[in-house]
C-alpha cells in the first residue's frame, strides 16, 4: 500500500484513510450507539450523493487510498449504490487501495452482488449475538434471520465478510467463543471491540463496558491465542487462535491507546470533518465545498484542518465520569 499523502498532520501521521457516514440514520436502534427517540438531521442539511463523490475525490486526490462508508446504516441511504459505483472508478484507475463499508447486515441480502460487481471485495459486519431474541433487545428493531441471510448474501457474492461484535459485560461475554468459533468456522474474521462513550444513550455504560483485557483473559481458559502482526490499516490488534484457526481481532481504544499510529479521518453526511473520533473538533466542509465548482476552497480547507489534527483522544469510562467524552453519538460520525 502507498502510503504517500500531501496530507500529513503535526505528528508526523499521513493520512491515507478516510471513513465517510454517508448518513445519521438507521434501520435498528442499538442500545449503546443511539437512544431509541433519537432526532435525525433534516434532509437540506445532507450533503447530496453528488456533492459526497467530489469530496471524497478530493480526499483521493490528497493521499487517502482507502475509503470505509458508514452511518447511521449506509445501506440505508437513497441510491447509495450510485455513490458506490461513481467511487469505484477510483479503484479502476489505481487512485485507491479499497472501498470498503461498515453495516448492521440488514440491507445486504438486497445489495451484496452489487457491491460485489463495484469491486467492494471485503466488508465488516456488526453483529453481537447469534440469540435471535437478544438481538431484538441489544438492536431494539432489527431481526437476527435477515442479518444471517445478509451475511449468507454477501459470502456467495465472494465478499469477505468480517464480523464486528460490542463486547457488552453481561450481555455477550458469554457468548463470545461460541461466536468466535461460529464466525472462524464460517471463514470470517471477528473483531471485538470495547464500548465508547460517544452520545447519551439510555443505558449506563459503566455497567455495560467490558475492559477487553478481562475479555481476553477468559478467551485464554479455552483458546490459545497467539499475537500477529497482522494489519489492516484499522486500529485492531489480531491474534491467531489456534483451536479455530481464525484471526481475532481486539479495538481498544479504552484499555490501550491505538492513536500513535493514526492514519484516519472522518467525515459526517454533512461535510463535517473530524480530525479525531474522540474530540469535539471539527471543520466545516460543506461551506467551502458549496462555495463554489472548484475544488481549490475546500482543499485548503482540508489543509487548514489536518494541521489540527490532535495526538489522541482522551477517552474515559468510570464511576466519576458520567458524561460521555464527545457529545455526538457513533451513528454521527460513524464507527
Ligand atoms: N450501522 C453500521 C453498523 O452497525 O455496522 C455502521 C455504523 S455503526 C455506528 C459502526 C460500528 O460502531 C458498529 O460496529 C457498532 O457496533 C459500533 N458502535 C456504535 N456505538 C458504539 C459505542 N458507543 N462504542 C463502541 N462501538 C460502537
Ligand atoms: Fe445503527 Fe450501526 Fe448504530 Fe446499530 S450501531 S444503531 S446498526 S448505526
Amino acid at each position: 500500500m502507498n502510503d504517500q499523502s500531501s496530507m500529513i498532520d503535526p505528528f508526523g501521521r499521513a493520512i491515507t484513510y478516510l471513513r465517510v457516514s454517508v448518513t445519521d440514520r438507521c434501520d435498528f436502534r442499538c442500545v449503546y450507539c443511539m437512544a431509541e427517540d433519537m432526532a435525525f438531521l433534516p434532509k437540506k442539511d445532507l450533503l447530496s450523493l453528488e456533492e459526497l463523490e467530489r469530496l471524497c475525490t478530493v480526499f483521493i486526490e490528497k493521499g487517502v487510498r482507502r475509503l470505509r462508508l458508514t452511518g447511521g446504516e449506509p445501506l440505508v441511504r437513497k441510491n447509495i449504490m450510485h455513490l458506490i459505483g461513481q467511487l469505484s472508478r477510483h479503484l479502476e484507475t489505481g487512485a485507491l487501495d479499497e472501498l470498503t463499508l461498515t453495516t448492521n447486515g440488514s440491507q445486504l441480502e438486497r445489495f451484496a452482488a452489487e457491491l460485489s460487481n463495484c469491486g467492494v471485495r471485503r466488508i465488516n459486519v456488526s453483529l453481537d449475538t447469534l440469540d435471535a431474541e437478544k438481538f431484538r433487545a441489544i438492536t431494539r428493531w432489527g431481526v437476527l434471520d435477515r442479518v444471517l441471510r445478509g451475511i449468507d448474501a454477501a459470502q456467495a457474492a465472494g465478499l469477505k465478510v468480517k464480523i464486528n461484535a460490542v463486547a457488552l459485560r453481561g450481555f455477550n461475554e458469554a457468548e463470545l467463543p461460541g461466536m468466535i468459533r461460529w464466525a472462524h468456522g464460517r471463514g470470517m474474521d471477528m473483531t471485538v471491540i470495547e464500548t465508547m462513550p460517544l452520545g447519551e444513550v439510555d443505558v449506563d455504560r459503566t455497567d455495560q463496558y467490558l475492559p477487553l483485557s478481562e475479555l481476553r483473559a477468559a478467551l485464554e481458559e479455552q483458546f490459545t491465542l497467539a499475537d500477529i502482526p497482522y494489519k489492516t490499516g484499522g486500529p485492531a490488534r489480531y491474534v491467531d487462535v489456534a483451536e479455530t484457526g481464525g484471526r481475532l481481532g481486539f479495538i481498544t481504544p479504552l484499555t490501550h491507546n491505538f492513536c500513535e499510529s493514526c492514519n484516519r479521518v472522518r467525515v459526517t453526511c454533512t461535510g463535517t470533518l473530524y480530525m479525531c473520533l474522540g474530540q469535539e473538533d471539527a471543520a466545516d466542509l460543506r461551506a467551502p465545498l458549496r462555495a463554489s465548482e472548484g475544488n481549490e476552497l475546500l482543499s485548503r480547507s482540508i489543509d487548514e484542518a489536518i494541521t489540527r489534527k490532535p495526538k489522541g483522544h482522551d477517552f474515559v469510562i468510570d464511576r466519576r465520569t458520567r458524561r460521555p467524552a464527545v457529545s455526538r453519538h457513533m451513528s454521527v460520525t460513524g464507527g
